[in-house]
């Protein structure tokens, strides 16, 4: 009996506000790829739904899950926990799924280490007040998160660029387009899902 062909493991990095979810929400529908819901200690912002965009849980929750080697990556970003579930991703890759991680820098340096094969792809603004105007649109963080978010996003692209982790760049001026290469690179070489 021949062995099933291994789904694709895609982490997706980029700066908060660059369109990432945006972008995903249509590749899913397109790939029929999973998404990788991550847990986090940062509350729910409107419109988003437990188990669905995160497993939002408590500080001692996820210190337990990352205690108990529980996740497959995990960092501290903007002073909350975010994490990758191990279990659902080794399922789908085992069951020749194809899997995408929206997840920051610190934790693809991770997921690099365990899961080389894995393709790398960041996600950069047309330029920095498209981003500003982008994350401002969006409503969702107060004065003080939208500065720190900010002030962060030029240096996190930076540094990801530096780290030669990454297998592709794209950049989402029109969505449309960003879309379509996102779908070319998690469809390449991957099982029929
Ligand atoms: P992220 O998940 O990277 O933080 P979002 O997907 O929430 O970003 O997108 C931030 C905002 O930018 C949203 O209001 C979204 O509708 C908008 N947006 C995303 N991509 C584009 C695009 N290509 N052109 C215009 N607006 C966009
Ligand atoms: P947000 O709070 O805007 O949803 O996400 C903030 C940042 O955390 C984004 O850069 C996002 O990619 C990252 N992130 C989301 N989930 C995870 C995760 O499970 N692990 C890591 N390392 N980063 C994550």
């Amino acid at each position: 009996m021949p062995e099933n062909k291994p789904g694709k493991l895609v982490v997706v990095t980029g700066p908060a506000g660059v369109g990432k979810s945006t972008i995903l929400r249509s590749v899913l529908e397109t790939t029929g790829a999973q998404f990788s819901i991550s847990a986090t200690t940062r509350p729910p912002r409107p419109g988003e739904r437990n188990h669905r965009d995160y497993h939002f849980i408590d500080v001692p929750t996820f210190e337990g899950m990352r205690d108990n080697g529980e996740l497959l990556e995990w960092a501290k970003v903007f002073d909350n926990y975010y994490g990758t579930p191990a279990g659902p991703i080794c399922e789908a890759i085992d069951a020749g799924r194809s899997v995408i991680l929206d997840i920051d820098l610190q934790g693809a340096r991770q997921v690099h280490a365990k899961c080389p094969q894995g393709v790398f792809v960041l996600i950069l603004p047309p330029d920095h007040q498209t981003l500003v105007a982008r994350l401002t649109g969006r409503g969702t963080e107060d004065e003080q998160q939208l500065k720190i978010r900010l002030a962060k996003a030029q240096q996190e692209i930076e540094a990801a660029q530096a780290s030669g982790l990454y297998n592709h760049q794209i950049v989402n001026d029109d969505l449309q387009r960003a879309v379509r290469e996102l779908v070319e690179i998690v469809t390449q070489g991957a099982p029929q899902q």
